[in-house]
């Protein structure tokens, strides 16, 4: 820390991204990525004159691109707004919606950035218990004064709420915003989209990461209300206009475009999900219930720390979160059927040595 740095961000904690080893090759199944390539409409979009463009600015109002997700979410233009992938939507959204009054209300197990953003714009941050099997439960938040982010399914665990579970907290709650972090519903959840026409409290946030096959354009966007987006451009624009390069609108399209495809990674990975869930339990692994691209596992007998190491050692790397509630546990990002061979011949064999 320089002498320089200003004294309300002494405290502040950054969020610890996954690791992402650039030198030896490893079964990558630790940041949630998708097993496959981007579509080959959006490789085939990217050429040599769309790179040429680099020299001039992008369209800060991305128009195509809403224009394309709206239409394939039937919504307005007007009820889009699009990021540099779905952390910057959301780190506007709780910097327009939330202030040294009004806090942000989260689960306590949930996607590690949220109390970060917190912290970062002096938002009071209150983390609401979880039930006994780690799922969110919904009516502690009805009574807590601020805002709510929840992730559904929810970040680490993958537990899901239905969208009526969804309503009845926006109705409680219908003088504060509710954002409801979609980042995996594209696995298996039913999503809350359709109420955005009834409840103009919700902001529904969305990613490219995970099931669009492109984590590394860094897409995000947010569907709401009219006024609710208002808002959120409001931060776009007195921070970063230009949030969206060039190269990533035209991916964004054409991966929207991509049906087929996007509908083929989805549910391969939905697939195998319940398969390496049947493995693991065979093996006497404790598996959260999960409707997103990856489990939260545990193996008696070891830690979920050790299993994390004994597993990397092996060249296999997953998430251990650190997280209190989650410390025998590992999180394992759903990969292709054979990456998910690999990791349970390795869970046998480290269960042996135990
Ligand atoms: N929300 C949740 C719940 C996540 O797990 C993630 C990815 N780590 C994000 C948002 C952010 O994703 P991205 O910025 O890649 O869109």
């Amino acid at each position: 820390m320089s002498r320089f740095l200003d004294k309300r961000y002494k405290g502040l904690t950054p969020y610890v991204p996954g690791e992402q080893p650039q030198d030896k090759k490893y079964i990558k199944l630790n940041t949630n990525e998708s097993p496959f390539e981007a579509s080959p409409k959006v490789v085939n979009a990217i050429n040599s004159d769309e790179v040429k463009k680099l020299y001039l600015y992008n369209d800060p109002t991305a128009k195509v691109l809403r224009e394309t997700i709206a239409n394939y979410y039937g919504v307005a233009l007007d009820n889009v707004a699009v990021s540099n992938g779905s952390d910057e939507i959301l780190a506007f959204a709780f910097n327009a919606f939330c202030g040294k009054n009004t806090p942000m209300v989260c689960p306590v197990v949930s996607y590690g950035f949220y109390p970060v953003f917190c912290e970062m714009f002096s938002i009071p941050y209150v983390a609401v218990d979880m039930k006994d099997d780690l799922s969110i439960d919904l009516e502690k938040f009805y009574d807590v004064d601020g805002n709510v982010t929840i992730a559904n399914p929810n970040a680490q665990t993958g537990t899901l709420l239905s969208v009526n579970e969804i309503e009845e907290l926006l109705k409680k709650k219908k003088d504060n915003v509710v954002i409801v972090d979609e980042a995996y519903i594209d696995f298996g959840g039913e999503s809350c989209l359709p109420l955005i026409k009834k409840y103009d409290n919700l902001l529904v946030v969305r990613t490219f990461s995970k099931s669009r096959n492109m984590a590394g354009a860094r897409l995000g966007f947010a569907i709401g209300s009219e006024e609710l987006i208002k808002d959120v451009e409001k931060m776009k624009y007195s921070f970063n206009p230009y949030n969206v390069n060039r190269l990533t609108q035209i991916a964004g399209i054409e991966a929207i475009k991509d049906d087929e495809y996007f509908k083929l990674c989805t549910n391969y990975v939905r697939d195998v999900r319940e398969y390496t869930v049947n493995k693991l339990k065979e093996l006497g692994c404790e598996v959260i219930p999960s409707k997103a691209n990856f489990v939260l596992a545990k193996l008696n007998g070891i830690s979920g720390e050790d299993l994390y190491k004994r597993l990397k050692d092996e060249g296999v790397l997953v998430r251990f979160l650190g997280d209190a509630l989650l410390s025998d546990y590992v999180r394992i990002t759903i990969g292709k059927r054979e990456m998910m061979d690999t990791l349970v011949a390795k869970i046998i064999d480290i269960k042996r040595g135990l």
